[in-house]
């Protein structure tokens, strides 16, 4: 298989997907199309889509990197209980007023991780 055919299952699977999923569950999913897909293809492949701005990578600490397909600006939840990353519809221009009001600083990138409970494990939680 080609390398830029390989490149597009990964994109499509991961403009198909809002859960955030990360390069192993990329490649667990697509090996039911593409057996002989290996991680590291996949890695490498996700690096590349993320470097010419067709997937925007979610870093939480400590947890194995997500994929984005939805590039519009928005914030991420990660649930400390069901590990699920969230979308946070928060408004760029709001964040960015703030970030760029701090003094002595020369911003490039910034992004916002909330922590805690997603609304169903929330109302598990007692
Ligand atoms: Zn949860
Ligand atoms: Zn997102």
């Amino acid at each position: 298989m080609r390398y830029s055919h390989q490149r597009e299952l990964i994109l499509k699977e991961v403009l198909a997907r809002t859960d955030h999923p990360t390069a192993e569950q990329i490649c667990t999913s697509l090996r039911a199309v593409c057996p002989r897909l290996s991680l590291g293809t996949v890695y490498r492949d996700l690096n590349t889509l993320v470097a010419i701005g067709k997937v925007r990578r979610v870093s939480i600490p400590g947890e194995a990197d997500r994929f984005d397909g939805e590039l519009g600006s928005h914030q991420h939840m990660f649930c400390r209980k069901c590990r699920k990353v969230i979308s946070l519809p928060i408004p760029a221009d709001h964040l960015e007023h703030l970030v760029m009001d701090c003094p002595g600083i020369e911003v490039e990138n910034y992004s916002l991780t909330v922590f805690g409970l997603c609304s169903e494990c929330a109302k598990t939680e007692s």
